[in-house]
């Protein structure tokens, strides 16, 4: 038995869940979508988040007051798109692929196979952001269902990644616009 490793796994799902637990608490209401909360934070500029609280298995969105400032419609558009990762499972997928490799590298440390925890992470993190990249696209195409292609394609334009690299989180905002009208 690997006591250590353990230990290290049980102080990272602790500090995992409040982290984002205090995300949560820190926000404050503004509305329901179908019974997900929508919650908001101060700040000027235009972000949201879908996040996932695995202790309480309770998925949330959460908008900055940036948001809360554009047009209705495009409020509507990014709300959606957020409800779509949520929906779709990317929340609780993007957890268990960060639990797993976090749990990987921990468990290779531990064992003293230090190279090859420093190995793994690497060859997982652009495999990750290929899988997030993939989830963007995903839910780009869930908000047009609700809110048509315009709005999200201008919200692209005006908001999204200009270039992409494999560490981005996010396509370019061609491949995306690609991917809607496509
Ligand atoms: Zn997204």
């Amino acid at each position: 038995m690997n006591i250590s490793f353990m230990l290290l796994s049980a102080i990272f799902i602790l500090l995992y869940n409040l982290f984002v637990l205090t995300i949560y608490k820190k926000t404050r209401i503004v509305e329901r979508i179908n019974g997900v909360e929508v919650r908001v934070y101060n700040s000027d500029i235009v972000n949201a988040y879908s996040m996932f609280i695995p202790f309480l298995v309770k998925n949330f969105i959460i908008i900055s007051t940036g948001v809360l400032n554009l047009s209705d419609c495009e409020k509507r558009a990014i709300i959606m798109h957020e409800y779509g990762h949520i929906k779709r499972g990317h929340t609780i997928y993007s957890f268990i692929l960060i639990f797993l490799t976090v749990l990987t590298t921990f468990y290779l440390f531990t064992e003293g196979l230090v190279v090859g925890a420093f190995l793994i992470t690497l060859a997982i993190i652009p495999f990750q952001r290929y899988l997030l990249r993939k989830m963007e696209l995903d839910a780009d195409k869930f908000a047009t269902k609700y809110v048509g292609k315009d709005v999200l394609i201008s919200l692209i334009l005006k908001y999204g990644d200009e270039k992409a690299s494999i560490f981005s989180t996010h396509p370019s905002a061609s491949l995306r616009i690609k991917a809607i009208t496509g």
